[in-house]
């Protein structure tokens, strides 16, 4: 996971930054080195850096204004290296939204795990944002509601929208009844034209695509003299 990582050194001391560089890239990444903040900050907005390793005392723009134009910019790992442990102190109180502060001179191993710590840590935010899809699956019957789309035993069933929701609905309240007129009102809302008769005919269709055998539905039941329901 750390092979072409693309890490930038905004690091105005070159003996400094060849060091870092050095111990990162026989870690696997790949780094980049800028000797000054307003070059630094163009180059991180431009491309696309994993984690940004930022000096604090730097030459036309510091570290506190490539940190805080950054951050309002990209949400990427920031760290802070400085000379002085007050200076850190001082940035940690005002929250320029780094995420972590390494005091020179720093151990160049321990600033490689910090630097992987950082990565593992947005990779796992990253992933717990990615939206699993939701699917609902009964005996064969699958239906992807991100997707929107249904399939019966993996073959593709084509829904319009109306047939998808209706379906939906009852399927994600499964072994409830439901009368056609509440139906008709969480699918089509009180203010559309039409009546419940819509909703049997696109009942109707709906068991023409899923049901084995319409006569005897085995997911959309008919309660007689009351609604529907979906049966799990
Ligand atoms: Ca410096």
């Amino acid at each position: 996971m750390i092979e072409g990582r693309k890490i930038l050194i905004i690091e105005d001391e070159t003996s400094i930054a060849e060091l870092e560089k050095d111990y990162l890239e026989l870690s696997g990444f790949q780094v980049s080195i800028e000797e000054r903040g307003d070059t630094g900050l163009a180059r991180a907005l431009k491309e696309d850096f994993d984690i940004i390793l930022l000096d604090l005392m730097l030459p036309d723009l510091d570290g506190f204004e490539v940190c805080k134009r950054l951050r309002q910019k990209k949400d990427i790992p920031i760290l802070m290296i400085s000379a002085k442990k007050d200076d850190i102190d001082k940035i940690r109180g005002l929250g320029f939204g780094a995420d972590d502060y390494v005091t020179k001179p720093f151990s160049p191993s321990e600033l490689v795990a910090r630097v992987k710590a950082h990565l593992a840590f947005y990779d796992r935010l990253l992933n717990s944002n990615v939206r699993k899809n939701e699917i609902i699956e009964i005996r064969g019957l699958r239906i992807d509601k991100t997707a929107r789309r249904v399939f019966l035993n993996e073959e593709e069933k084509i829904f319009t929208t109306k047939e998808f929701d209706l379906l939906t609905y009852l399927a994600s309240n499964p072994n409830v009844v439901f009368t056609k007129e509440e139906l008709f009102s969480a699918i089509w809302g009180m203010e559309s034209l039409g009546d419940i008769a819509t909703v049997t005919v696109h009942i109707k269709k709906i068991r023409e695509k899923i049901e084995h055998n319409t006569a005897k539905p085995q997911y959309i039941e008919t309660i007689w003299g009351v609604g529907y329901r979906f049966k799990v």
